[in-house]
């Protein structure tokens, strides 16, 4: 499978529970769960694809980008506390690899919230990381270093509805 085909996986995936690729939760635990359930699924997928998958989040400040990272760490089976690395911009995690999962080692959660210059992004090394097959990447705030983004990654945006709700849109 490559990477589009992941992708469709995914979505299909998802289908059979929202019958669209928009979801909306009721409260954090949901956005968590949608997003252990993600992870798990591309764990699941044995791809030979030979480059990073890279999922994009978007969404203003409290959309909640940073509680879906949770859940998708936990479906990862991660046990670290994952939070926004807002200071540090990248934070990286070894996965524990089961028989399940040959291909993935590495996770990444990068928040590119305060990087002013879209250049900034090659101080941390990101084209290398991309290159790695290994690497499940998260990105909050994808939309600061659009140029960077690979073309097929997984695009996941977050809409505010009301205090506890939330739209998340897939593509
Ligand atoms: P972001 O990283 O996009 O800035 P966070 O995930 O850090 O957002 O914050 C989202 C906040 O909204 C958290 O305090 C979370 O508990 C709360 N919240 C309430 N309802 C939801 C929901 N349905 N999905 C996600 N977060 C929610
Ligand atoms: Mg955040």
């Amino acid at each position: 499978m490559d990477l589009k085909e992941v992708h469709s996986f995914i979505l299909n995936f998802l289908l059979k529970k929202v019958d669209m690729n928009i979801i909306i939760t009721k409260n954090s635990e949901e956005t968590r769960s949608i997003a252990s359930e993600m992870a798990k699924n591309i764990l699941s997928v044995q791809s030979q694809d030979k480059l990073a998958v890279v999922i994009a989040l978007e969404g203003v400040l409290g959309a909640g980008k940073t509680t879906f990272t949770q859940g998708f760490a936990e479906g990862l089976g991660l046990k670290d506390d994952v939070r926004s690395p807002t200071f540090v911009i990248l934070k990286e995690y070894h996965m524990e690899l089961s028989d399940k999962n040959l291909r993935f080692k590495n996770f990444y959660h990068i928040d590119c919230y305060r990087l002013k210059d879209e250049k900034d992004i090659k101080d941390i090394g990101l084209s290398e990381i991309l290159k790695n097959p290994e690497n499940i990447i998260l990105i909050e705030w994808a939309g600061n270093i659009k140029k960077a983004l690979p073309k097929n990654c997984i695009k996941i945006k977050f809409y505010y509805i009301s205090e506890n709700k939330r739209k998340i849109s897939i593509q």
